[in-house]
């Protein structure tokens, strides 16, 4: 039984999911898969474990508990808060397992994890036997983890069930676009039972722009936030661009705008002495609203300008959620005379993956009384959580990904038009509680030229990570595989190479037709060193430098470095523009003492040789002495939630380590001291052997000729120059041969962690 409060209670009887519970219990009492598609918002993810809870999926005898896997961590987190508090029950019993962290104990029943978090977990048992149910959360993201499990899955739930441990799965998504999952009859012979929940959607007028602006598009966003804050009606607005540097400058320009209070304080809580005021303001607009908002017909989601009119295009979208809908255009109410009161405050919240936590839960918070909320969001917005009493919506209608070149494997992160369904979502969440508006800051003939759908990332990345994990799962022929959607044939072939190379996997007989070779490059099986590298919770590169890594008393050095170097950015972005003159000072400052340090901790000597992933353990070593602390960060030039997972990752590994090898018996040092010479020379070797074919060459004299090729680096797979960048500790020295970590295209195409490679 479960004991919620009384408002709890009353908001979860408004989700439309609630209405579905009995079909939902009663289809999983009869069926093994089961698919859910709902409009973000309508209660899934909070709602669904507690059904199976309350039926007594995670209580009976010798059953497991209620899994559910989200793509994002964020989500993971917030999710199991949010229902432990829906539950009234403790995070020991509601909890959730993320890369680094967790608060499981043995009383979890419902338990919140990220996919690669399960994925590992299958390596440990494939059957899964601690679950009782498995949920597959926000499916139509498409991320790789999810779509490998629902492959896995697909196998694992017949066994458990033939086994007599009878197990469900339940896959999970925010549109209806499943058919990748439910007309794949390699994955499920008889398709799964497909559970429609009618979200109760209110109509969002959309209004394109009739140019689109190519450059300036967060001007253009701020530019329509302020226009919609003072001449539209009361309603949250929410505003999606691409990245947190964005977002972090829309909220310090917006707030400037229109200052919280005098000063610009960001924190709402505060009663406000001029709330009275506020509170006067809001009733008077309130008034006005009902005047002010233009007809809008329920049944309408999705409109196009009729002088644009492009009916055939909108119909061709194919996305049932968007429900065929009859092209009407609401007027544009920023272009009715009636106006908003600009003196209502606005309260402006960030909201992306990197947030803290706590952060975070702010904008699920009601603001300050008579204050408008505006949540300047990255794509998490988008389907993973939902913002309370939206009703604008400003989209930019872009998106940062990254992405990989799969031949030269060199990644860039672009900033690109999103799909025609991403932007569908977006609009979606200004009608959760009443009808709204969405602003496209683009025209309709170029969302007309959206994709329709986003791309199953599985297919825009490189896979070594992914077929190493499954062939340590015995899964030999990885093409056979049952993907949702499956990667290349080229990707899966390079991913195999690079194993083989690596001496994860062992090398196909060079014999036989030349049809049984192909076949063979595509099943070659795990070593025992690649099943020690599965282990290790890091790409395959980086896991075989762990397993180098005992010889020589060098492992905690390796720990280390593979720890800085499969975080994201460990420095602080100081070459960023500063926003006043004041900051720009400070910024110079902050450089000259990062450059400093950078220098210091680049060593001297042989220690130079190594390169950045010195500068990387010199950093790590620093701040692990200085007791890792947000000061030490700050001071240096260190991004401190890098740092805190550098730290996390560290030990982690180090027990990934024992646990493979128990008698080198490897440890945290907090006070490690810098590899000596010898060691250095060692940790080169080390590194090469996992960067191997990521060789650079200096240069030669007939290229120098060229402007372009001077100070430049020559790989095997590009034509054009690669650099060192000159924040590298490796940009003065210009070594002959060198590894790189990766190549990311910016301004150019720059080597990031390099370290030199002795000549033979
Ligand atoms: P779905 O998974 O279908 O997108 P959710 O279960 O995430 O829907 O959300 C259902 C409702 O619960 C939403 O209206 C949302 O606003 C509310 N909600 C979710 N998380 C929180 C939270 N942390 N605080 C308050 N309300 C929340
Ligand atoms: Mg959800």
């Amino acid at each position: 039984p479960v004991n919620r409060l009384p408002e709890i209670q009353e908001a979860r009887l408004k989700l439309p999911v609630l209405a579905e519970e009995q079909v939902i219990m009663e289809a999983v009492r009869e069926n093994p898969f089961i698919v859910i598609c709902g409009e973000t918002g309508s209660g899934k993810t909070t709602q669904v474990p507690q059904f199976l809870y309350e039926a007594g999926y995670a209580s009976g005898s010798g059953s497991g508990i209620i899994g559910i896997t989200e793509p994002r961590r964020v989500a993971a987190v917030s999710m199991s808060q949010r229902v432990a508090k829906e539950m009234n029950l403790s995070t020991r019993v509601v909890s959730y397992q993320i890369r680094y962290e967790g608060n499981v104990t043995g009383d979890t029943k419902i338990k919140f994890m990220t996919d690669g978090v399960l994925l590992k977990e299958i390596q440990k048992d494939f059957l899964l036997q601690r679950y009782s149910v498995i949920i597959i959360d926000e499916a139509h993201e498409r991320s790789v983890y999810t779509d490998i499990l629902i492959g896995l899955l697909s196998r694992i739930v017949p066994l458990r069930n033939k086994k007599g441990l009878p197990m469900k799965l339940l896959v999970m998504s925010a549109t209806l676009r499943v058919e990748d999952f439910t007309e794949n009859t390699k994955l499920f012979r008889t398709p799964p039972l497909v559970i429609k929940v009618e979200a109760r959607q209110f109509p969002v007028s959309i209004h394109f722009n009739k140019r689109t602006p190519m450059d300036d598009y967060t001007g253009e966003v701020f530019q329509k936030t302020c226009k919609i804050h003072r001449m539209l009606p009361p309603g949250g607005i929410l505003v999606f661009l691409t990245g947190q540097a964005e977002v972090n400058n829309l909220c310090r320009q917006l707030r400037q705008a229109f200052p919280f209070r005098r000063g610009n304080t960001t924190n709402g809580e505060d009663e406000d002495a001029d709330t009275s005021e506020a509170m006067r303001t809001f009733k008077k607009t309130k008034q006005k609203k009902t005047v002010s908002l233009p007809r809008i017909d329920l049944d309408n989601y999705s409109a196009l300008p009729v002088d644009e009119g492009d009916e055939d295009r909108d119909a061709g979208i194919g996305d049932e959620d968007y429900g065929g809908s009859d092209l009407e255009f609401g007027d544009d109410p920023a272009s009715t005379e009636v106006k908003a009161d600009p003196s209502i405050p606005l309260y402006v919240l960030p909201l992306y993956s990197l947030l803290d936590p706590e952060q975070q839960a702010k904008v699920f918070r009601p603001p300050p009384p008579g204050a408008r909320l505006c949540v300047v969001a990255t794509n998490v917005a988008e389907t993973s959580l939902t913002i309370p009493g939206i009703k604008y919506v400003v989209d930019c209608g872009r998106v940062k990904k990254r992405f990989y070149d799969r031949v030269t494997g060199v990644s860039s992160f672009k900033i690109s038009w999103t799909s025609q369904a991403s932007a569908n979502q977006r609009a979606g969440r200004a009608g959760r509680t009443e009808p709204g508006h969405c602003y496209r800051l683009y025209s309709s003939a170029v969302f007309g030229d959206f994709s329709l759908f986003s791309e199953a990332e599985i297919t825009r990345r490189p896979v070594e990570d992914l077929v190493l994990q499954m062939k340590d799962l015995n899964i030999d022929k990885v093409v056979n595989f049952p993907f949702p959607t499956s990667p290349s044939t080229e990707a899966l072939v390079a991913a195999e190479q690079l194993l083989v190379s690596l001496g994860a996997l062992k090398e196909p007989p060079r014999s036989g037709s030349v049809k049984q070779m192909e076949l063979a490059r595509l099943s070659c099986p795990i070593t025992p060193l690649g099943r020690a590298m599965a282990s290790f919770p890091v790409a395959p590169r980086y896991a075989k430098m762990l397993a180098l890594g005992q010889q020589q008393d060098c492992l905690p050095y390796v720990i280390a470095v593979v720890a800085a170097m499969t975080v994201r950015e460990i420095f602080e972005d100081l070459d960023r523009t500063a926003a006043s003159e004041d900051e720009s000072v400070k910024l110079a400052q902050r450089r000259a003492r990062l450059n400093q340090m950078r220098r210091l901790w680049a060593g001297q000597g042989a220690s130079l040789l190594l390169g950045d992933l010195m500068v990387m353990l010199g950093a790590v070593g620093a701040c692990e002495f200085a007791g890792c602390t947000p000061k030490f960060c700050e001071e240096n030039g260190l991004r401190y939630k890098a740092m805190v997972e550098i730290r996390r990752l560290r030990g982690q590994l180090t027990n990934a380590v024992n646990s493979v090898c128990p008698e080198v018996g490897v440890f945290v040092d907090p006070k490690m001291a810098p590899p000596t010479e010898h060691q250095v020379v060692c940790l080169r070797q080390i590194v090469l052997a996992g960067l191997g074919d990521h060789l650079a060459r200096r240069a030669q004299a007939e290229d120098i000729l060229d402007q372009k090729w001077k100070m430049a680096y020559r790989t095997p797979l590009l034509d054009d120059p690669v650099f060192i960048h000159p924040h590298s500790a490796l940009f003065k020295t210009l070594p002959e041969f060198l590894v790189y970590q990766e190549i990311m295209e910016t301004t150019k195409m720059y080597m990031r962690g390099v370290s030199a490679v002795e000549a033979e």
